[in-house]
């Protein structure tokens, strides 16, 4: 199987950016092109039969997605891209706003045609500043040319996109708390149902997908999903874009077919470790994501043996730390990223990431006690299942993969005096 492939990444530095002329001449509108001439309903379809699963995290099937916000009656439908990438260690979604905005705004006009929306926004996070003025200028070109507005390509479809930036919250890269931000509320999650399929932005029925799940729309409708579904395993079709960082020797966004080792990941495609040092641990999925040891690197990169491992995938971000890095050290970073962005909504992420913060504190010093180690365990467990929302549940799964696969660091935190208790 070949380690990196080039589907949705095609015309990473190989376009200029800003050049519809050069976008074309790259295949790029073939997608929308196939796909305005077919039903609604064939649309659908033909992404169910990619088996594409949403990229923004949560794996949520994108036919189905789609397939249900069709259903939603209502003569006004929005339909939103996530671009609000704030988990730490991945940068992917900023490649694809970098170096091929125009593939993203043909997914958006494919999802919009599908669901019978008229009215799209990219929501972009605050830092890509830059990122959103490109993507303003692309959308006036595309308008410009007839991709985007009334009569697209000479049919009756109408579509209009608007750039809207984020303030700089993590937790509104939730698409509920996304969606209030919008509305000029404070970025605090919604309570579900209704679901933001029924009642998203200003009570509207609203889709939301994520960048690279819209990017690749124009692929499978210029491939074919049968060609798209071929890459991958039986229960992760297709590519996926991955972010690489920290102790590796080369850091970058690939893609990759689904399937793969994390060991091909970190070696083939990374070099391997800098420094001639020994890899230790990987982070999987950004910061809310599992610590996987050393030990475990031969499982490949896909839903199926994540879900036996108790990994998620997350972002796509794999953050790669050698034999220096202490995990007690590595944690307390995670968790005063978490103390810092939570909403403050509900007590057990509010309150748990202040406490759990507090306890690293003494790890870190080394006068933690026997007692500290529980009461992080009971904490992370609390929070896990009792958390509002997906960053308060999942604050704590590196301390919990950690605990799991190194509980000796943590006894090398405890002092001397509470050892022998
Ligand atoms: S888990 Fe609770 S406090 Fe934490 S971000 Fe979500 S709603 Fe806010």
């Amino acid at each position: 199987m070949k380690k990196t492939v080039s589907l949705i990444s095609k015309n990473f530095k190989k376009i200029h950016p800003e050049s519809l002329k050069e976008y074309l001449k790259a295949g790029g509108y073939d997608g929308l092109k196939n796909a305005l001439p077919l039903t609604s309903l064939e649309v659908i379809t033909a992404v169910k039969k990619s088996g594409i699963k949403g990229r923004g995290g949560a794996a949520y099937p994108t036919g189905l997605k789609w397939e249900q916000a069709a259903a939603i009656p209502g003569p006004r439908k929005i339909v939103i891209c996530n671009a609000d990438e704030g988990e730490p260690g991945t940068f992917k979604d900023r490649y694809l706003l970098e170096y091929d905005p125009f593939k993203i705004i043909e997914g958006m006009t494919i999802a919009a045609y599908a669901v019978g929306a008229n009215e799209g926004y990219i929501y972009i996070r605050e830092e890509y500043k830059k990122l959103q003025n490109r993507m303003r200028k692309i959308i006036d070109i595309a308008i410009q040319n007839g991709f985007l507005g009334n009569n697209i390509l000479g049919t009756n479809f109408k579509f209009n996109i608007k750039v809207f930036s984020g303030a700089g919250a993590y937790v509104c890269g939730e698409n509920s708390t996304l969606i209030e931000s919008m509305e000029g509320k404070s970025g605090r999650p919604r309570i579900k149902p209704p679901y933001i399929k029924e009642r998203g932005l200003f009570n509207l029925p609203t889709l939301v997908n994520n960048v690279e799940t819209f990017s690749i729309i124009p692929v499978i409708f210029t491939i074919g999903p049968e060609e798209y579904a071929k890459y991958g395993t039986p229960n992760s079709r297709g590519t996926k874009l991955i972010s690489i960082a920290g102790n590796i020797k080369k850091p970058g966004t690939y893609e990759i077919p689904f399937g793969i080792t994390l060991n091909e990941i970190v070696f083939d495609i990374g070099g391997g470790i800098r420094n001639n040092k020994k890899l230790k641990f990987l982070q999987i999925g950004g910061a809310s994501g599992s610590i996987v040891p050393a030990s475990m690197t031969h499982i490949r990169y896909c839903y199926e043996d994540f879900k036996e491992h108790n990994i998620t995938m997350g972002s796509g971000a794999i953050l790669v730390a050698d034999e220096t890095i202490k995990v007690v050290d590595f944690l307390k970073s995670v968790q005063d990223f978490f103390l810092h962005e939570s909403c403050g909504k509900c007590t057990p992420c509010r309150e748990g990431n202040r406490q759990l913060s507090k306890i690293f504190n003494r790890f870190v010093k080394g006068n933690a006690s026997i007692e500290d180690f529980k009461t992080i365990e009971r904490f992370g467990k609390v929070m896990k299942y009792c958390s509002f929302c997906g960053l308060g549940q999942s604050a704590t799964t590196a301390l919990l993969s950690a605990i799991k696969h190194f509980p000796d660091e943590f006894y090398t935190h405890i002092d001397k005096v509470h050892k022998t208790i």
